[in-house]
């Protein structure tokens, strides 16, 4: 029965079931830079939606003052999984600059994943969920390393392993 919401996922560390997809952004205002995140849970079809979204002040790097959930305004609507329609930035940014992360939602710590389909397409699979398997999952760049030391790199004709 607790297995029949969310995703896959329990916590080594805490034994939580829920993780939080983070996307972390800059863009070009002028000669200004601005960096954003927007952050929501991963529900149990690997996929998330975007409930919170603040920028990310500068002088933040060394005080990590950041509460989560204060941001109501963009929380209203739970009664489906569509994602959040947002005001589209009209800056210019960089897509090879987003970052995203998956934290588990209780302890905050980072949990590697891969990505259904290259550059990032696709959905999320958190490698400690019991349902990750490599073969279908293409790693997110920031953990090629790890994932080449796993050996959960292998060599692809350029499709991924399922037809997804
Ligand atoms: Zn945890």
């Amino acid at each position: 029965m607790e297995d029949d919401h969310g995703i896959k996922f329990t916590c080594k560390t805490c034994g939580s079931h829920n993780l939080v997809v983070t996307h972390v952004w800059s863009t070009l205002a002028g000669s200004e830079s601005e960096s954003w995140r927007e952050w929501g849970p991963l529900e149990a079809d690997h996929l998330w939606r975007y409930d919170y979204q603040e920028k990310i002040e500068k002088d933040e790097d060394d005080n990590d003052g950041v509460e989560r959930g204060d941001f109501g305004e963009f929380a209203e609507d739970d009664s489906d999984s569509e994602p959040e329609e947002y005001q589209v930035f009209e800056q210019e940014s960089d897509p090879e600059s987003d970052e995203f992360y998956v934290n588990c939602e209780n302890c905050d710590r980072e949990i590697e994943f891969g990505w259904s389909q290259p550059d990032r397409g696709g959905r999320i699979f958190p490698v400690e969920c019991s349902d990750f398997d490599p073969r279908e999952a293409w790693p997110e760049s920031r953990y090629l390393d790890s994932w080449q030391q796993k050996g959960w790199l292998h060599t692809r004709d350029g499709q991924p392993g399922t037809g997804m």
